[in-house]
């Protein structure tokens, strides 16, 4: 039997983990929260929105933000993660359509019960996607190891791009 692929679908994933630290605005997704601590990085430190642009950096097969946005560079001080995952979308949006995107929250606290669907609006805003495409997922770590003892928040993305039929390797 023959089979033809009149689509490719590739998977990327993506994690990151970032320092709490007091001083700082916590940004989980875009979204700011009300908590005493902040994740320490050379940008607003946001490990939703790093996760998700290193799955769809893996996806298209175009590196990671490390090699995008490197922390030594001054342009990407403190800048707001928002901006760089709107990069990197911008960067594959012409030849790929974000299928879909999973994401794990792993924070002892704060608790993000109804956050989560705050965080999965903001995701697809900044991505111009469907809400539907995107889900979002907390847990714990049950009180273990340094994010148990609330010294770090991580995050775990999964995503998958369908290449767009006007994509030039998909043109007769
Ligand atoms: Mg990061």
């Amino acid at each position: 039997m023959e089979i033809i692929h009149s689509s490719v679908m590739t998977i990327g994933i993506g994690f990151d983990i970032h320092r709490l630290a007091e001083g700082r605005k916590l940004i989980l997704g875009g979204v700011p929260l009300d908590y005493p601590k902040g994740l320490v990085g050379h940008s607003d430190g946001d490990v939703v929105l790093h996760a998700i642009a290193d799955a769809l950096l893996g996806a298209a097969g175009l590196g990671d933000i490390g090699e995008l946005f490197p922390d030594t560079d001054p342009r990407w001080k403190d800048i707001s993660s928002a901006i760089l995952l709107a990069d990197v979308a911008q960067r594959i949006t012409g030849e790929w359509e974000i299928e879909n995107i999973d994401v794990n929250i792993i924070a002892e606290a704060p608790k993000l019960g109804e956050t989560k669907r705050l965080i999965k609006a903001m995701i697809a805003d900044i991505l111009h996607i469907p809400a539907s495409r995107v889900n979002v997922k907390a847990k714990t770590m049950e009180g273990l190891g340094e994010i148990g003892a609330k010294e770090a928040i991580a995050c775990h993305a999964a995503v998958s791009l369908i290449k767009r039929a006007t994509a030039p390797e998909n043109r007769p």
